[in-house]
């Protein structure tokens, strides 16, 4: 329902809660954050409002300055802790948040069980690190285009990696999904309302487009890996 992402020098995980409040309007049963950490990807989700989310931050420290975030509105698996996004594969180095439906995830489910996947939720979604896991050979943007390679259906994701822990990939099919661009930091968004409090300046991707956000820079292509020349669009209307 909700997709929110940052990468800059801040601390990741309070900005993409406070993102993610910008999209409570939408609704949502459930909310979560990932960020990759120095091994693996550390995930925070729980089911209900983004209140349970934070309280359950209390203790925890957290340093990262990358990261993913997701308000889910369930259509496949209930609401539940495992059921929110982000969604991890079985290695834990892959995260996913994703807006839409993957049509032939049971397909691809059984195709990824056989080679030895084990999948922990009920949700269409999950497919999709497990997915990006097992396509990846050293190069994040290649796995992630391999996977929707495969995919039927309508998604906006956004993926982090612990193997490449200063990246953002996002891709965008019959989904909205914008990036947001800051001064040193860039921001990627469902929707406009959740980057207005940070910068007025963003690409809107168009279907079948990929963004691959880095500290200094961010990229637009197509799924065959060309690059896209991206107008800026200044947004001049109030949240
Ligand atoms: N189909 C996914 C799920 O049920 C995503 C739902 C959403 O867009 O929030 O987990």
């Amino acid at each position: 329902c909700g997709i929110v992402g940052y990468i800059g020098p801040k601390e990741a995980v309070s900005i993409l809660i406070d993102g993610l409040e910008k999209l409570e309007y939408r609704g949502y049963d459930s909310a979560g954050v990932a960020v990759p950490g120095d091994d693996n990807i550390e995930v925070l989700k729980k089911e209900g409002k983004l209140g349970n989310l934070r309280e359950n931050l209390n203790g925890h420290n957290y340093s990262a300055n990358v990261g993913i975030g997701h308000t889910r509105w369930a259509t496949h698996g209930r609401p539940s802790d495992e059921n929110a996004h982000p969604h991890t594969d079985c290695t834990g180095k892959f995260a996913v948040v994703h807006n839409g439906i993957i049509e032939n995830y049971l397909s691809l489910k059984e195709w990824l069980q056989s080679q030895g996947h084990v999948f922990k939720s009920q949700t269409d979604t999950e497919v999709l690190p497990h997915l990006i896991e097992q396509f990846y050979e050293g190069d994040l943007v290649d796995a992630v285009l391999k996977a929707v390679a495969k995919l039927e259906g309508s998604f906006a994701m956004a993926v982090v990696s612990s193997h490449e822990p200063n990246k953002l990939v996002a891709v965008r099919q019959d989904s909205p999904l914008v990036v947001g661009l800051g001064e040193g930091e860039y921001f990627l968004a469902s929707d406009i309302p959740a980057l207005l409090k940070h910068t007025r300046m963003t690409y809107i991707l168009n279907d079948g487009e990929v963004a691959v956000l880095e500290n200094d820079q961010v990229e637009v292509m197509d799924l065959s890996r060309n690059r896209i020349k991206k107008n800026v669009l200044e947004v001049n209307w109030e949240a």
